[in-house]
């Protein structure tokens, strides 16, 4: 069985949300406006590394989004989004703070460790540089700034440690592209210790016990007034609501063939 950092993340934040995404087959529907933002802009820096147009890639694969349906946040909309993009890229190709050598090979690598009978795998954006020091570099896109403080709480980000476990690398940084009324890009980058990477070794042999055990009650963190079963997509389902699941969420074909299996483990 392959496992990723998505899977052993989303079985922490909440196993039965686990369950419906890996075994029963249901999706969240690939309509969220922020998420597609993502993919075309990563697709334009990838551009940009190759020496072609970032500009020109990032227009064409956000115009493939322009007629789906899509779901926006706060006051989006596409042209909005397409020019907060326009303007991170050139922000970003003015900074000229990061560097990634033969970008075939260091770009979006794939990494994989076995544990146990299983695997692990992992796609790290790039290994390259920031300001002229080596290290794993990730992209986020995002509508508002990461925590700068405390002084080191990157390092504190699972993603990150996961990411410098899997590759063996301790320089890690995070490029973060934030979409609000004036755009910035944030250099955030930290050291992730080997401590930290046995730690995480550890939390995933021991995630994937649990899942393999099926333990999949779930617990959402319920705390008043915050709630996080109400932002998540899968609540539908919890509630028995087939009518805000099928809202917000597809299912793989043929997956209801295996309903039958869910009955003798409830
Ligand atoms: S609605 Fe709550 S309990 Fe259900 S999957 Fe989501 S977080 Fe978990």
């Amino acid at each position: 069985m392959m496992y990723s950092y998505t899977q052993i993340s989303q079985y922490l934040a909440c196993p039965r949300r686990y369950r419906h995404r890996y075994l029963d087959g249901w999706k969240e529907k690939d309509t969220r406006a922020g998420m597609l933002f993502g993919r075309a802009f990563e697709l334009a820096l990838g551009a940009y590394f190759r020496r072609e147009d970032p500009g020109d890639a990032f227009f064409r694969e956000w115009s493939v989004c322009k007629n789906q349906d899509l779901q926006f946040s706060n006051r989006d909309t596409w042209d909005r989004m397409l020019e907060q993009g326009l303007m991170l890229l050139t922000r970003f190709c003015q900074d000229n703070r990061v560097e990634v050598p033969q970008p075939r090979q260091n770009l979006q690598i794939k990494f994989t460790r076995p544990i146990g009978r299983n695997e692990f795998v992992a796609y790290i954006d790039a290994i390259g540089k920031l300001d002229r020091k080596r290290c794993l570099l990730e992209w986020k896109t995002s509508s508002c700034r990461y925590a700068e403080e405390p002084d080191g709480v990157l390092s504190l980000d699972p993603q990150m440690v996961c990411y410098s476990w899997i590759a063996g690398i301790a320089e890690v940084a995070q490029v973060v592209f934030v979409r609000k009324r004036l755009v910035e890009v944030q250099y955030l980058r930290t050291i992730i210790t080997d401590e930290q990477r046995q730690d995480f070794g550890q939390l995933v042999e021991d995630t994937i016990g649990r899942i393999e055990s099926a333990r999949f009650l779930p617990h959402s963190g319920v705390r008043f007034p915050q709630n996080p079963c109400s932002s998540c997509a899968y609540v539908g389902l919890c509630l028995g609501r087939r009518d805000m699941a099928d809202d917000a969420l597809i299912r793989r074909p043929g997956a209801e063939d295996l309903d039958w299996l869910d009955e003798l483990s409830y």
